[in-house]
This record gives C-alpha cells, structure tokens and sequence, in this order.
C-alpha cells in the first residue's frame, strides 16, 4: 500500500478477509482459465477471489446437475445431491 493508492485493500462482504482486487482478479481468471471474467460480476471489489471462485463454481455445477435433471447431461446423482 503506497501513498499514491496503487494498491488497493478491500474488505471481503462475504468472509471479511481483506483482498487486494488486482490480485482478486488475476487469480480468479487464472482460476478459470480466463473463461470467467471478473469485471462481468465482481467488479466492485466487495468479494474476494476465494469467495467469488467458491460462487462461481457453485453456479456452474448447479447449472451441470439441472442439466442432469432434464437429461441433456449423464446424470450422476451424487453430484445432483451435493449441488441442487
Ligand atoms: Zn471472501
């Protein structure tokens, strides 16, 4: 943290970790592959990377196990239990 606010701290809304969101978005993106991208959802900065991959990936698995449900996915139902 300098003077002049190049680095930022925030405050996680959701664990109250505090985060650097430059960090927070490199390592979200990295996290999926760039395929995610951070500014779409948390560009607030009022989430952590931990938190915000955690939300993520707990959309996208719920988004699988519906498709599970309605047949367009092999359906596993430990995973359908675990998600939905
Ligand atoms: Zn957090």
């Amino acid at each position: 943290m300098g003077l002049f606010g190049r680095s930022e701290v925030c405050v996680c809304e959701r664990c109250g970790n505090t985060f650097d969101p430059v960090d927070a978005k490199s390592e979200y993106e990295s996290h999926f592959n760039g395929e995610l991208d951070w500014d779409d959802d948390y560009s607030g900065n009022t989430v952590c990377a931990d938190c915000a991959i955690a939300e993520s990936e707990a959309l996208i698995n719920q988004g699988s196990a519906i498709m599970m449900m309605n047949g367009d996915e092999d359906y596993d139902d430990d995973f359908v239990n675990k998600w939905l």
